[in-house]
């Protein structure tokens, strides 16, 4: 069990969920790529975490962009194990407010990011038969509640593409689908409904995991030996119901 060596991209590595696993991984030895779109948190954690850790800005709703990601990181370290598509956005909404700008945000991030994550590293994978592509989706990808239908469609989504993937690459590629519950990030800052942003302390109102509670799952799962393909993890406060 160790992620000693490997290389690992990460996106939305800049904050919360992302950068908590880029301290556990680093921690475990391996060499990372840390994207996102914030260059002053990714320079920072970066020369934290040391000389095995390298930053590149990039955007995940840019398909040119996230290919030129990948291809850096075979450059710099020679190969890709795992990639943990894990940016997102969550501006909740009922859908009657028609703040359509945000689900195309969503979508875009969400659903596209996560898929062009996959291609940026897909065929690199396969030529060398084994790779690892984990797809943070979130309880939202399990089930609906009112404000989250755009946000739960995403995360739907990334379990209908992890699980398509799984298929597809059976017996090569090892896929994970994680579904944290309520997690103490920065996420909630893309809420900008006003009913939303009101009734939030009432709806939120136990105490949410902390990011780094999600990086270990990630690092259990990318640790694992290469023939234990780990599904899916889902991680939420015990107050929280699914
Ligand atoms: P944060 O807001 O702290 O982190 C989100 C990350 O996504 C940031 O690093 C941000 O970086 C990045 N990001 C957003 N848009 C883009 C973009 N266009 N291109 C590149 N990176 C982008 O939230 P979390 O850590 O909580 O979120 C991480 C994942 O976990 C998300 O997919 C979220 O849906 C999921 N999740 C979170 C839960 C929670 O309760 N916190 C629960 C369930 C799932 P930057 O702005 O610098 O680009």
């Amino acid at each position: 069990m160790s992620a000693e060596g490997k290389t690992v991209i990460i996106t939305g590595a800049s904050s919360g969920i992302g950068a908590a696993t880029a301290r556990r991984l680093a921690d475990a030895g391996a060499n990372l790529m840390l994207a996102a779109r914030r260059e002053d948190r990714l320079k920072a954690l970066t020369e934290e975490l040391g000389p095995k850790v390298r930053y590149r800005v990039t955007d995940v709703t840019d398909h040119a962009d996230m290919l030129k990601l990948g291809e850096d990181t075979i450059a710099a370290f020679g190969q890709v194990d795992a990639i943990v598509n894990n940016a997102g956005i969550m501006p909740l909404s009922p859908l009657a407010n028609r703040r359509v700008a945000e689900w195309d945000q969503m979508i875009d991030v969400n659903i596209k990011g996560v898929l062009y994550g996959i291609d940026a590293v897909l065929a690199h994978m396969l030529e060398r038969g084994e790779g690892h592509v984990l797809n943070v989706s979130s309880v939202a990808g399990l089930v609906t509640n009112p404000t989250s239908a755009v946000y739960s469609g995403t995360k739907h989504a990334v379990k209908a593409i992890s699980e398509g993937l799984r298929k597809e690459t059976a017996g090569k590629i090892r896929v994970t689908t994680i579904y944290p519950g309520a997690v103490a990030t920065e996420l909630g800052q893309s809420i900008r409904d006003p009913d939303v942003l009101a009734g939030l302390r009432d709806r939120f109102n136990y105490t949410p995991l902390a990011a780094g509670d999600i990086a270990e799952a990630v690092h259990f799962a990318i640790a694992s030996p290469r023939n234990m393909a780990v599904n899916e993890i889902t991680i939420r406060p015990i107050e929280q119901t699914l």
